[in-house]
């Protein structure tokens, strides 16, 4: 097969056929395929759009350019997790033990910030020692043994998508259906799991910015599930602001903290336990009421802190690090009301820019990540705020200026009182 010609079909509008997609797929990852081309394929595909055959071909070549893990030997669910991403989006975080509290196995796959979102690895990475690159004796080995594992792709766990994620970065085609549901859907697909959730965002500070597009999105990564087999559901949930108080590595790990030691009741907070309680149900069989009253009494019991720190402990982390001192710079800047009134909305996709400039993001592959810069939201979108009163604190380690002025203007104050937006919009499951 001749690539451009294959990228002059889809250029075109034509329908590649499994053995088209498998070549192109296959032949990148071995080198054979220079981004160039691939970036031209990839950008025809968003333009075009990949239908749902093309879709699932996509999906199962990226599983098949590396293992696919069998945990069928462990006993229990095997159940995860995926958010599309966000601005402080740290649900995983929390998530992952309290379900290994509720009797599930948990060996999640999680990737690093992609365009404005932030990424659950370069959280991890703000604790000291955390090692998310795990081969894959040690993922199984710290899976059976403590009933969680967060890890990242390694050489061999779907290198197409590790390689294909990195060139839709920086090369405009990560909004797309298809390559959302093809990147994500092959690392879920290949983790052993038996079930999963889908966190699919909708808002400014989301990918989908329509909800009728976040729609689509849990259609299309339902129907690829399903396709192999697997217990999906998918919740749409809102990103029309940070997600929580805190957004940044190590501010983030110290909020998943709070939520696990019962010290927060904010959106992240109950979107945590609202994931909780919707996978319990799903495969659990038991009530609502049961599954919500399980998921408390591993929080306020202090079992599912203690699962964390145990997860901490196993991938090498330094569990005497993961204090305010050590995951957040001292050096901060509060940006304050220009006028009374209330938060009526928030540019969240700016946010996450602004947080790139402080270097908790990625300008470029190779930029080095500034673990303890972050913000805190003193205000959510509905609170009523006066002239002068916090609006959000800039934890920086020195270069802050254009970060606050874009933060500056992030946030829009108006006479006219407004609603929070729901947080949950939809859930459609197994
Ligand atoms: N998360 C992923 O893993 N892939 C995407 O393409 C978008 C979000």
């Amino acid at each position: 097969m001749y690539i451009p010609d294959l990228i002059k079909k889809k250029r075109d509008g034509g329908i590649l056929n499994p053995e088209e997609m498998k070549y192109i797929v296959s032949e990148y990852v071995q080198g054979n395929v220079p981004d160039y081309q691939m970036s031209a394929f990839l950008m025809a595909a968003f333009i075009k759009g990949l239908n749902s055959r093309e879709t699932f071909s996509l999906t199962a070549s990226m599983m098949e350019s590396g293992d696919v893990y069998d945990f069928s030997d462990v006993e229990g669910i095997k159940a995860d997790k995926h958010s599309t991403g966000g601005v402080g989006d740290k649900i995983s975080i929390p998530l992952a033990p309290l379900l290994a509290c509720l009797g599930f196995y948990v060996p999640m796959v999680s990737g690093r910030g992609l365009g404005h979102t932030g990424g659950t690895l370069d959280k991890l990475e703000s604790i000291e020692g955390f090692n998310v690159n795990l081969s894959k004796s040690a993922f199984r080995r710290i899976l059976k043994k403590t009933g969680v594992v967060m890890g990242g792709q390694t050489d061999r766990f779907v290198p197409a998508d590790k390689k294909l994620y990195a060139l839709r970065d920086v090369t405009g085609t990560v909004e797309s259906i298809p390559l959302i549901t093809a990147s994500i859907m092959s690392k879920k697909m290949s983790e052993g799991i038996d079930s999963l959730i889908l966190d699919i965002k909708t808002g400014s500070g989301a990918f989908m910015k329509k909800e009728s597009d976040a729609e689509a999105l849990g259609e299309s990564m339902f129907a690829i599930g399903k396709h192999f087999g697997k217990k999906v559901m998918y919740m749409i949930t809102d990103m029309n602001q940070v997600l929580g108080d805190y957004a940044g590595n190590g501010a983030e790990i110290l909020e998943s903290i709070d939520i696990l030691r019962n010290d927060s009741d904010n959106q992240a907070a109950q979107l945590v336990k609202e994931t909780g309680v919707n996978l319990m149900t799903a495969n659990m069989k038991i009530s609502r009421d049961k599954a919500e009253k399980e998921v408390m009494q591993a929080i306020s019991s202090g079992r599912a802190y203690e699962k964390f720190l145990d997860m901490v402990k196993a991938q090498g982390g330094d569990t005497g690090k993961l204090t305010r001192k050590h995951l957040l710079s001292r050096k901060s800047v509060t940006i304050k009301a220009a006028k009374s009134g209330y938060v009526n909305a928030m540019d969240t996709y700016s946010i996450g820019v602004a947080l790139i400039y402080l270097k908790a993001g990625r300008m470029k592959k190779t930029d080095k990540i500034d673990h303890r810069t972050g913000i805190f939201m003193h205000r959510h979108i509905g609170d009523r705020i006066e002239k002068g009163d916090d609006i959000m604190t800039v934890f920086h380690t020195g270069k802050y200026d254009e970060a606050v002025t874009i933060l500056s203007r992030a946030v829009t104050i108006t006479g006219k009182k407004t609603r929070s937006p729901k947080l949950i919009k939809k859930v459609k499951g197994i």
